[in-house]
Parts: structure tokens; C-alpha cells; sequence
């Protein structure tokens, strides 16, 4: 869910809260109930907003969706695509450097450092 209208529905319990708390310290018999109403609207909202960041908390992150291994074996030789294999952004040859005869990795965006293997041809 949107994290501004999270922040509202927050709000907006918080308000019905105290407002709820107003009318039932103010004591008439209806005013009390009008009170107890708008907190129990309140403590729902509260549920509610509790809840779906739960959700969006269990969600896996995309992430992993970048470690997708692409099984095109024969045919065309398509240009290596190269990924950082923490983050999964874009490499550049800048981010690459010859390391004691290896093609060592430097990840711009997380910092991770990596050996780039020759991929094995078929
Ligand atoms: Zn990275």
C-alpha cells in the first residue's frame, strides 16, 4: 500500500483517538458513545494500516528476480550481458579490471567485488 496514504489512515486514527477521548472525558451518555465509536474507528484504521504493512513486509523482494539464469544455449551469440551478482545493476567495462590474469568486477552501486568467469561454451 502507499506509504502516504498509510501515513494518513494514521493520522487520521490518531485524530479520532484523541477526539474519541474528548467526548468521552466530556461525559454525557450519547457524547460517550459517539466517543467510544470513533476510537474503535480509530483502533480498525490502526489494524488495518498494521496489517498491510505486514504484507507488504512479506512480499520477497525483486532482487532475487535478477539471478533468473537464461538458458539460451545454441544459436546466435548474443553480447554478454554483464550484472552485478549482489544487486543485479548494469556492469560497464569501466567497472571491470584485470586482476592477477582475471577479469575482477566492481559493483558502482553496492560496492560488491567479483570475479567475471568466462562463461562455459558449448
Ligand atoms: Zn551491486
Amino acid at each position: 500500500m502507499n506509504k502516504i496514504v498509510e501515513a494518513f489512515l494514521v493520522i487520521v486514527g490518531v485524530g479520532l483517538l484523541l477526539l474519541g477521548a474528548i467526548f468521552i472525558i466530556a461525559g454525557a451518555v450519547d457524547t460517550i458513545i459517539i466517543g467510544g465509536l470513533m476510537v474503535l474507528v480509530a483502533a480498525g484504521l490502526f489494524f488495518f494500516v498494521y496489517r498491510s504493512m505486514k504484507i507488504e513486509a512479506a512480499k520477497p523482494t525483486l532482487v532475487s528476480q535478477t539471478f533468473n539464469v537464461k538458458m539460451e544455449g545454441s544459436g546466435t551469440f548474443q553480447e554478454k550481458e554483464m550484472k552485478c551478482r549482489s544487486c543485479g545493476a548494469p556492469l560497464t567495462e569501466k567497472n571491470l579490471k584485470i586482476i592477477q590474469g582475471g577479469i575482477m568486477a566492481t559493483c558502482p552501486y553496492c560496492g560488491a567485488v567479483f570475479a567475471m568467469q568466462e562463461q562455459p561454451k558449448w
